[in-house]
């Protein structure tokens, strides 16, 4: 109800409610979602992110009905949905995973062993955890019983399942992400990286592509051990293997999100590849409409999440109606909004509102066109990020690719 003037909506030849505000009462409500489509005589669902994206469930339900999914099988996605589960996976398929255990620990001097073996400091994380929730630094043993006992409970509480395991928590870690489509048949490609190392609460906030942390060998490397990810699931549709980067440049397996992602575009505008037409391809049954010798990387892209939260108020959500919005043009410029002027931002969900995505040859140029770009757009109504990000750009960790 609350979306029934939503940009995407407005867009849609015919639109279907489904239910009220809470999510839980509508959009994740999967019967709901496909009694709309068999109304509407929709042959396909394209889940997006976030709801019920990566739940095997509705995926299930809707291959029950003879609707296709447009994403992996619900098999995919409860290997890959549990940290530990998909731990093992990699284990035995041979791709290098963060040392530590793949049992879930509920004994704090089980875990302090296990500490003690990889050595301080480590991560207490939820198997079910998502989103950044359910993790914990422990820097020495006196820490460990307390914040294993809090750890599970917010596990338990928040995704029903208090399932944690012990892992090395890397200091000074890059997050790199590579972006794969697997044709359900054992085969996959790569679409090269994403860096998404600024994040807030471990939540992605600018990503950008090339990552500047990677030398071309390297590179192979890791995007070998995601199509390697890929196949060893028999992977089909669009997919992100996500890695954590040491220092020293080792890498290990994170997890794997089975759907697309929201930082997407910059991958389409440093390839040129489309991945949702991708992946309705392979939905289709055509398979991968790419050659992997036909993808490079041309140029440098940034993705910056424009949230409706107030930096200056420790990014406290905001809301209100769009007052005017002004959008920045020009080469190299891709705005995927989901609002427009006199909309109301509603505080139910996520609260980004858009996502600025600048491309350029390189990353200098990327830098100083996404000065221009955060400089001209101007949306007055919502506070929102912004400032941070030109704050951000500006600081030199950001400069040198450091941070
Ligand atoms: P989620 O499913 O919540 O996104 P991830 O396992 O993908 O959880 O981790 C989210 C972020 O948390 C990573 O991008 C990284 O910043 C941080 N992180 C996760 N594991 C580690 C680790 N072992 N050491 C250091 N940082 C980590």
């Amino acid at each position: 109800d609350v979306d029934r003037t939503a940009l995407h909506v407005l867009m849609a030849d015919e639109a279907v409610p489904i239910g009220p505000a809470p999510a839980g009462e509508s959009y994740l409500r999967g019967e709901k979602i496909i009694a709309a489509a068999k109304e509407t005589g929709a042959e396909a669902i394209h889940p997006g992110y976030g709801f019920l994206s990566e739940n095997p469930t509705f995926c299930r339900a809707v291959e029950k009905e003879g609707i296709v999914f447009i994403g992996p099988t619900a098999e995919a996605m409860e290997v890959m949905g549990d940290k530990l589960a998909s731990r093992r996976k990699m284990l035995k398929s041979g791709v290098p995973v963060v040392p530590g255990t793949d049992e879930a620990v509920t004994d704090p001097e089980v875990a302090i062993k296990i500490a003690e073996k990889i050595g301080y400091p480590v991560l207490l994380k939820a198997s079910a955890g998502g989103g950044g929730k359910g993790m914990r630094i422990v820097r020495e043993a006196g820490e460990m019983a307390s914040a294993l006992r809090q750890t599970m409970g917010e596990a338990g509480s928040a995704f029903g399942n208090d399932a944690i395991f012990v892992e090395k928590y890397i200091e000074d870690p890059k997050h790199i992400e590579v972006q794969v489509l697997g044709d359900g048949q054992g085969r996959a490609i790569h679409v090269f990286e994403r860096e998404c190392s600024v994040q807030r609460r471990h939540q992605k906030v600018i990503e950008e592509s090339p990552s500047p942390s990677l030398t071309p060998a390297l590179r192979e490397e890791i995007c070998a051990a995601a199509v390697q990810t890929a196949e060893a699931i028999d992977y089909r549709g669009a997919g992100t293997v996500e890695f954590i980067l040491a220092p020293g440049g080792k890498f290990y397996f994170l997890e794997m999100n089975t759907r697309l992602q929201v930082e997407h575009p910059i991958t389409e505008l440093v390839t040129g590849c489309d991945l949702v037409q991708a992946m309705v391809k392979i939905a289709q049954g055509e398979g991968i409409c790419y050659r992997q010798e036909d993808i490079s990387q041309r140029g440098w892209a940034i993705e910056f999440r424009l949230y409706a939260e107030d930096p200056g108020k420790n990014f406290a959500p905001s809301i209100g109606k769009i007052l005017s919005m002004t959008v920045p043009q020009g080469p190299g410029v891709r705005l995927d909004t989901g609002v427009y002027e006199g909309f109301e931002v509603p505080i139910h969900y996520d609260p980004m509102l858009a996502k600025l995505v600048v491309w350029a040859e390189d990353r200098e140029q990327a830098i100083a066109r996404s000065k221009r770009i955060l400089g001209e757009f101007a949306l007055h109504g919502p506070v929102h990020n912004l400032p941070f990000h030109l704050w951000a750009l500006d600081q030199p960790a950001f400069r040198d690719g450091s941070y």
